[in-house]
C-alpha cells in the first residue's frame, strides 16, 4: 500500500519537496474574489520550510488544524540531550547507537541481512531515563524528534486519530531522518480486548500499516542515486512503556528489539547524584557513597527529585529560623539564600521522598526480559 496522505490519497508531493517550494509561485485561490479571499486567509503564512506550507500553502486547508497542531505539539526541533547527561546505562546506550543511529549515519551497510529494525521498545520502571535515551539519539543523529504520547494521538483528536496517524508518518517522511518516539506505547497498543472499542481498533491497525511502511524503506536501504555516506532519509521508530506485558501481540512483534531499562545500580546513582547537582554549592560533611548506599530501589527520576528537595532545604531552614515573611522572602538576595547542602539536608529530602517503584513490578519486568527482551 503506498504512502496515505491526509485525505487518504497517495501523496505523490512530498518527495518532490522542491517543485512544491517554488517560491516564483503565486500561491492564491482562484475560486474566492476581493475582498472574500482577504477575509478568508490567515494573516500569518505558514513557514515555507514546514510541511504544513508544502500541503496548504496559504495555511488553509481541510486538515490544516491538525497539521498545525501536530506541528506545534509533537516536534522537538532541538531536543538537546546529550548521551552524557544520562548516568550509566551504557548497555543501552550502545545499543541504541547500533540500532538506531548507524542506520541513519551508515545506510549503505545496513542492508540486507544487516538490514534496521522495524521498530526498537524501551521497557522498564517509570523514571528511568527511556524519554531521555530518545531524545539523546535524536540530538545525536540529527534527527527532527518526534515526541508522541497516547494523549496527543487519542483524547484530542477522538474520531480523527486514524488520519492523525497516516499525517504523522507522512510528516515523519517529509522532516526525514526523524525519530519518532512512542512514548506509554501500551496506551495505545495495549492488547486487544473482546470489547475494543472499533475507533481504537482502527487506530491500531494504521499504526501497524504504517510502522511497516517505515520498515520497507528502511529496509530497502539507500536508493541506487544516494552517494555513499548520504545520510538516509529515514524514519526511525522508538517505542518506550512502563508496562510491557500490556502491548498487544502485533505490536510486540513490530518492535524487533526490546530493551530493558532498569533501575539505576550503585555507580549509576552516583553518577545521577553528580549530574543533578552540577553547579550547587555542597557543604563539607555531604557523603554521596552514604546517600548513594540509602537510595537503592530509587529510579533517576525519585533521585532528582531527592536533589531537587534537598537544593531547597537550606532556603526553608532560614525561613522558619528568621520566621521570615514572604516579603522579607521575596527580597532576599540571591547570595543570602544560596548555602551549601548538608548532608543532614539530604536525609531530611530522603525523609520526603521514598522510591517509587514496587519489589513486586521488578520481578514482573524480571519475567518478561526473560521472555521477550534482547541483550
Ligand atoms: P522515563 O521516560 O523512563 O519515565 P525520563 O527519561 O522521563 O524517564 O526521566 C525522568 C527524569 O528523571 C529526567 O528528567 C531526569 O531528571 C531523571 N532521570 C531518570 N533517569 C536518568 C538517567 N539515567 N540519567 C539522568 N537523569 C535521569
Amino acid at each position: 500500500r503506498p504512502p496515505q496522505g491526509p485525505q487518504g490519497g497517495a501523496v505523490a508531493g512530498v518527495k518532490n519537496k522542491q517543485n512544491l517550494l517554488d517560491k516564483n509561485r503565486n500561491y492564491t485561490k482562484p475560486w474566492l474574489s476581493g475582498a472574500q479571499s482577504g477575509e478568508n486567509q490567515k494573516d500569518v503564512k505558514p513557514d515555507q520550510n514546514s510541511f504544513l506550507y508544502t500541503m496548504y500553502p496559504d495555511g488553509n486547508g481541510p486538515d490544516s488544524e491538525l497539521i498545525q497542531m501536530l506541528e506545534r505539539d509533537v516536534i522537538d526541533k532541538n531536543p538537546q540531550v546529550s548521551f552524557n547527561d544520562i548516568a550509566e546505562l551504557d548497555d543501552a546506550k550502545k545499543i541504541l547507537q547500533e540500532a538506531v543511529l548507524l542506520p541513519i549515519l551508515m545506510p549503505q551497510y545496513f542492508k540486507g541481512i544487516r538490514r534496521p529494525w522495524k521498530g526498537v521498545l524501551m521497557f522498564g520502571p517509570p523514571g528511568t531515563g527511556k524519554t531521555m535515551l530518545a531524545k539523546a539519539v535524536a540530538t545525536q543523529g540529527k534527527t527532527t524528534f518526534f515526541n508522541i504520547t497516547s494523549s496527543s494521538i487519542s483524547s484530542k483528536w477522538k474520531g480523527e486519530s486514524e488520519k492523525l496517524v497516516r499525517i504523522l508518518f507522512e510528516m515523519a517522511r517529509f522532516y526525514a531522518p526523524t525519530t519518532i518516539f512512542m512514548d506509554e506505547i501500551d496506551a495505545i497498543a495495549g492488547a486487544r480486548g473482546g470489547n475494543e472499542h472499533e475507533a481504537n481498533r482502527r487506530v491500531k491497525a494504521e499504526l501497524l500499516i504504517q510502522m511497516d511502511g517505515v520498515a520497507v524503506v528502511s529496509s530497502a536501504g539507500a536508493n541506487e542515486n544516494q552517494a555513499e555516506g548520504e545520510r538516509m532519509k529515514n524514519v526511525m521508530v522508538l517505542a518506550a512503556t512502563n508496562r510491557p506485558w500490556d502491548l498487544d501481540e502485533a505490536f510486540r512483534r513490530r518492535l524487533e528489539k526490546r530493551i530493558y531499562i532498569p533501575l539505576p545500580n550503585e555507580l549509576g546513582r552516583k553518577q545521577l547524584f553528580e549530574i543533578n547537582l552540577k553547579g550547587i554549592k555542597m557543604a563539607e560533611d555531604t557523603n554521596l557513597d552514604q546517600l548513594v548506599k540509602k537510595t537503592k530501589g530509587y529510579s533517576g527520576a525519585d533521585i532528582s527529585n531527592v536533589c531537587r528537595d534537598a537544593a531547597m532545604m537550606p532556603m526553608r531552614k532560614k525561613i522558619l529560623e528568621g520566621k521570615l515573611s514572604f516579603e522579607q522572602i521575596a527580597s532576599l538576595k540571591h547570595d543570602e539564600i544560596d548555602i551549601p547542602i548538608t548532608q543532614s539536608d539530604f536525609l531530611d529530602a530522603l525523609k520526603n521522598i521514598s522510591k517509587s517503584v514496587s519489589k513486586e513490578s521488578l520481578d514482573d519486568y524480571a519475567k518478561w526480559m526473560a521472555e521477550f527482551g534482547c541483550v
